[in-house]
């Protein structure tokens, strides 16, 4: 029986000895025991062990080909900000171009917090950032009816990623989603009966660059410790739209990689093999407000300004009036936040 633990019991976690020891130097003073990757990782050699990590996956997975224009989305948390210095060291190895998206949604001090932290990062890691206003947009990420603001941003976000990736003349596009991110989105999609796996590299379509994912094994933890380690300016605080409930499935990955030592790896690449990714969605529609390619007669982000602005919506049940703070009337799908625009990251 080990230290720690009581006769009639059950165990706390499982985690193997080994991992509360360095994997690359020995030491065991500051280790982080990284049970999703078998090893403990310490202080001093876990940054450049997340770099040669990442390169990796971006090497194995053919994430950045040779020359080509690479937009990182970068909001000032601590993923994005360490996603960004990862790919400024990747890029004195490999020749690629390399360019930071900031989206500022105006939310008082926390976006300026957020604004200036990216302004800092890309000033020291010698990356050009292009900064995009939502309310040049006429949109903002606030509560619309069922959709909470936070299902609100996200498509405000995904709507105009892609738009400024191409706009910028940008192949790629890659975001900081991370290990529990990708888990997440999995286990929703598990539980809406979708049965579609996010995954790390969606290839280009005809609207959209190509969409990568390079932290998507790394556990949010390490992201942390790395922005920590290598002093990367970013915001830990949270966004006051967060809503704790809408993350609460990462509490499932965490209990059972106490009791299942990399089951949160597992669990991603085995489930990532059998399902299939999310469809391309087709935009057979050209959007009535701004002529973007659209999958109905508005795009995500003309429908949500709309219905900010409480103009009609012709084809939602969902009307101005209701979308605002009022007991919302549409179909169960429509309340559906995926559904408020493509869900496809
Ligand atoms: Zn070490
Ligand atoms: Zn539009």
């Amino acid at each position: 029986m080990g230290e720690g633990e009581t006769p009639g019991q059950p165990r706390q976690d499982w985690s193997p000895d080994y991992v509360h020891k360095c994997a690359v130097c020995g030491s065991t003073q500051d280790v982080i025991p990284v049970t999703e990757w078998n090893r403990g990782l310490c202080h001093h050699c876990l940054p450049r062990c997340l770099e040669h990590r990442v390169f990796n996956e971006i090497r194995r997975r053919q994430m950045i080909g040779p020359r080509e224009r690479v937009g990182v989305a970068v909001s000032g948390g601590k993923d994005s900000s360490s996603l960004l210095a990862i790919l400024a060291v990747l890029r004195r190895q490999k020749p690629f171009t390399l360019v930071a998206i900031h989206i500022d949604t105006g939310i008082g001090e926390y976006s300026a917090w957020s604004r200036a932290a990216v302004e800092e990062l890309c000033r020291r890691y010698a990356v050009r950032l292009v900064v995009e206003n939502t309310a040049d947009y006429g949109v903002s990420p606030r509560t619309l009816g069922p959709w909470p603001a936070c299902a609100v941003c996200g498509s405000i976000r995904r709507a105009l990623l892609p738009r400024v990736a191409r706009r910028e003349n940008l192949e790629v596009l890659a975001t900081g989603h991370a290990l529990e991110d990708m888990l997440q989105t999995l286990l929703k999609q598990v539980l809406s009966g979708r049965s579609f796996c996010p995954k790390p590299v969606l290839p280009a379509t005809p609207y959209d660059p190509k969409k990568i994912k390079p932290l998507y094994l790394v556990p949010e933890k390490l992201t942390a410790a790395y922005a920590r380690m290598k002093r990367l300016e970013h915001v830990e605080e949270l966004c006051p739209y967060f809503l704790p409930e809408t993350h609460r499935f990462k509490e499932v990955f965490e209990h059972l990689e106490r009791l299942a030592p990399m089951s949160k790896v597992q669990v991603l690449t085995n489930l990532g093999r059998l399902m299939k990714p999310p469809p391309v969605s087709e935009r057979l529609f050209v959007c009535e407000d701004c002529g973007e390619a659209s999958q109905r007669e508005l795009c995500p982000l003309c429908m949500i300004r709309r219905l900010q602005h409480g103009q009609p919506v012709p084809f939602l049940k969902t009307q101005p009036g209701d979308a605002v703070g009022r007991p919302f009337e549409g179909t169960k799908e429509e309340q559906d936040p995926e559904n408020l625009g493509d869900a496809s990251e």
